[in-house]
C-alpha cells in the first residue's frame, strides 16, 4: 500500500486543460486570483496565455458561458474565473469587454452624466 505524497500535487499547473509534460521542468507563474487570496500557479505555457488574455480561448472554447461584447464583439468567456477582470455586467444587459467598458465611461462622462461633478467640484 503506498499513498501518493500531497508534495506530488505541488508543482502541477493549475490549469486542468494543461498538457504540458508535468515531470518536465518548468518555471511556474501566478495566474488569475483564486477565491482563497491566493494565486493560480501556472507552467510557463499557460501563464503566457493568461498574460495576454488568450488563456479561455486556448482552454475553454468549448466550455459553455462565453458572451460577446455588446461594442466590439469580442468573446468574453463570462461563466469563468480566469476571466473576471475581463469584462463589466452592462446596467441594461449584456457585457463590454474591459476596453470598450472604458472607453463608453469616458464618452459618458464627456456627454454630460457626470455634469454634477463639476458643478460639485468637491463631492
Ligand atoms: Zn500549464
Ligand atoms: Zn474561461
Ligand atoms: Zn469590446
Amino acid at each position: 500500500m503506498s499513498s501518493l505524497p500531497p508534495m506530488m500535487k505541488m508543482k502541477m499547473c493549475f490549469n486542468p486543460s494543461c498538457e504540458r509534460d508535468t515531470k518536465s521542468e518548468t518555471t511556474y507563474r501566478k495566474g488569475w486570483r483564486l477565491r482563497t487570496g491566493d494565486s493560480a500557479q501556472l507552467c510557463e505555457t499557460c501563464a503566457s496565455a493568461y498574460d495576454s488574455g488568450r488563456f479561455c480561448d486556448m482552454f475553454h472554447s468549448s466550455a459553455a458561458g462565453w458572451r460577446n461584447c455588446e461594442s466590439c464583439g469580442k468573446r468574453l468567456h463570462c461563466g469563468c474565473i480566469v476571466s473576471t477582470q475581463s469584462f463589466v455586467l452592462l446596467d441594461a444587459g449584456g457585457v463590454d469587454c474591459m476596453s470598450c467598458a472604458r472607453k463608453n465611461v469616458m464618452m459618458a462622462a464627456r456627454g454630460g452624466e457626470f455634469d454634477w461633478l463639476r458643478k460639485n467640484p468637491k463631492a
